[in-house]
Order: C-alpha cells, then sequence, then structure tokens
C-alpha cells in the first residue's frame, strides 16, 4: 500500500499527467504565443488592439481624415485614420513628432489641422521623425522650409533614407543620439534608441498634462514588426529595455503614431465626445502590460519565423 505521503505527491503531479498544463507554462507553439498575449489584453481595448497591430495578418484601416483634438493640454494630434502626427506645445513653440507622408500632408492636413486647434504652425521649431519611412517624414523638408523648422532623426535612419533615397526624404539635419534631451521652452523631451522596426526608431518619453495635471508620456516610434527575424529579435530587446526604463521614469500615458495600433483612434473620438477620464492616461501597470502583449507576441512572431525558415517557407512583410 503506498504511504500518505507518496498520495499526495502523485496528486500534485495530476494536472500534468493528465495534459492540462497550468496557465504559467512556458510556451511551447506559436500559438500559446499568441494565446498568452490575448489572455493578458483580456478585454482592455487598448491591448486588444495591440495583439491585432503585431499579428502576422494586420489589415490596415482604410484612409479617412481624423479631426485635430487636444488630447492633451498641450499635446495635439493631426492627421488621417492611417498614420498621425503629435504636436508637443510648449511655451517657447511647437515640438511636432512626425510629419506623415508628403509635402501635401503638411500643407493640407497638418498645417490646416495645427490651425483649427489653436496652434500656430510657424511656432513649430522641431520636426521629429520617429522612424525613417515615409509615412513619418514625408512632409517634414515642407515645414523646414516654410518655418524653419530644424528636421530630427535617429543617425541610422539618416543612414537608411540616404541609402534608399525614398521620395520626400528630408535634408540631413539633426541626429537623435540614445538618451538625448531636448529642452524648448517648460517641456524636456527624452528621445529613447528603440531599434527594430527601423534601424534608427526612436521612442520618445515627455511630459504631458492632462487638466494641469503632470503625468509622463511614451510615443512608441514604430509598431510593425520588421521582415526579418534578426530585427525581430532587435525589436524584442528594445521592448525589454524599454520597459525598464519606462517603469523608472514612471510612465502613465501610451501615445502611438499609427493610432489603430493601439485603439488611440476610438481614444480621440471618446475625449471629443467629452470623456472626463483621459482614455490615453492608463497607469504604470496598465502601460507595463502594454509592453509584456509586445513582448509576447514577438516572441510568437520570432517562433513563427524560424519554424517557416524550417520548413523553407517565407512570407513577404510590407511596411
Ligand atoms: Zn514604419
Ligand atoms: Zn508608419
Amino acid at each position: 500500500m503506498p504511504s500518505r505521503r507518496t498520495v499526495l505527491a502523485a496528486a500534485a503531479l495530476l494536472p500534468l499527467a493528465v495534459g492540462a498544463r497550468p496557465a504559467s507554462a512556458a510556451p511551447k507553439t506559436v500559438q500559446d504565443y499568441y494565446d498568452r498575449a490575448a489572455k493578458l489584453a483580456g478585454d482592455d481595448p487598448v491591448l486588444k488592439a495591440l495583439v491585432k497591430a503585431l499579428s502576422p495578418d494586420l489589415q490596415m484601416p482604410a484612409v479617412q481624415p481624423v479631426k485635430p483634438f487636444k488630447i492633451f493640454d498641450n499635446v495635439a494630434v493631426v492627421g488621417t485614420t492611417f498614420v498621425q502626427a503629435m504636436a508637443l506645445l510648449t511655451s517657447k513653440g511647437v515640438i511636432l513628432i512626425d510629419a506623415m507622408g508628403s509635402p501635401d500632408d503638411a500643407r493640407k492636413i497638418i498645417i490646416p489641422g495645427l490651425r483649427a486647434v489653436g496652434v500656430n504652425p510657424t511656432h513649430i521649431k522641431y520636426v521629429v521623425a520617429a522612424h525613417g519611412h515615409d509615412d513619418h517624414f514625408g512632409g517634414a523638408q515642407y515645414l523646414a522650409d516654410t518655418y524653419g523648422a530644424r528636421v530630427m532623426m535617429h543617425k541610422a535612419d539618416w543612414d537608411l533614407i540616404a541609402k534608399e533615397r525614398p521620395e520626400h526624404a528630408p535634408k540631413r539635419d539633426l541626429e537623435i543620439t540614445d538618451g538625448q534631451k531636448l529642452t524648448l521652452g517648460d517641456a524636456t523631451i527624452v528621445f529613447h534608441h528603440r531599434p527594430g522596426h527601423t534601424p534608427g526608431t526612436v521612442s520618445p518619453v515627455f511630459p504631458v498634462r492632462w487638466k494641469g495635471r503632470r503625468h509622463t508620456a511614451i510615443l512608441w516610434g514604430g509598431t510593425n514588426p520588421p521582415a526579418t527575424t534578426a530585427a525581430k529579435r532587435t525589436y524584442l530587446s528594445s521592448v525589454r529595455t524599454a520597459a525598464v526604463a519606462m517603469r523608472k521614469a514612471g510612465v502613465d500615458v501610451e501615445l502611438n503614431n499609427h493610432g489603430g495600433a493601439d485603439y488611440g483612434l476610438t481614444r480621440i473620438e471618446q475625449l471629443r465626445a467629452g470623456a472626463t477620464k483621459n482614455p490615453f492616461i492608463i497607469g504604470p501597470a496598465r502601460t507595463q502590460r502594454f509592453m509584456k502583449v509586445m513582448e509576447t507576441m514577438l516572441r510568437g512572431r520570432i517562433l513563427q519565423d524560424q519554424q517557416k525558415a524550417a520548413s523553407g517557407r517565407s512570407t513577404p512583410t510590407c511596411c
């Protein structure tokens, strides 16, 4: 007859013996990673949107205009449902993060959009391209030529566009370095190099105010996972580094230049409809969960790449 101790030990093993893996078990398949990310997201619409944005079957939204709006006392958003630019309003002028796709976008969307929310576009001092893809820098040179704004991008992405020579590329101007601070009037923005989406993607952290109260925001500079497995690994490492830095900096606001990726477009509309709580202020814990969802989805994407490589298949990736 087995001893009482043996019976208890066997009972403790029972869930594994019948095949039910405990929730904490390490994911083994691509689907395990995606399921875990979905579980982390739960019914949080911001995190659910992120899971979708990082899925291999991502569909971009149809391009529609977005009515400009001030989502914080000191942040205005202009753009379309595809891509947005954010203006950080300081006591000494405007730092514009991203510049959409073309000089036409600058002329027809950014400039009138800023005016519509009471921001004078002649006050744009800096145009920061979060990364070197044309939907983020296309209007930059026009704003530089028109208002004397300086254009900033990480060196790796200045190099990228020097090599690829895309249409509407701005002339090489100021280089962003990791950890660099830019102070304009009453605001200091910190640029963090978070390579992955491109080699020179930058995710700035900056102070925002909502009804006079100060918060700390991150704008994730490039979301769509890149084509190669090596670049996805770089992205994964950036996500992990960023999460630690964000915890230290007390980041409680999450922004994205593609508002379809993080429920941002809906959150703008919630604010426009008079939401009293700002839905972009998600708090430090949810911000960390956001990064964990990113990390988990990327691990799944990397494993998926490895399996495809092993089976000799490859999928072209865009953007
Ligand atoms: Zn991009
Ligand atoms: Zn983009």
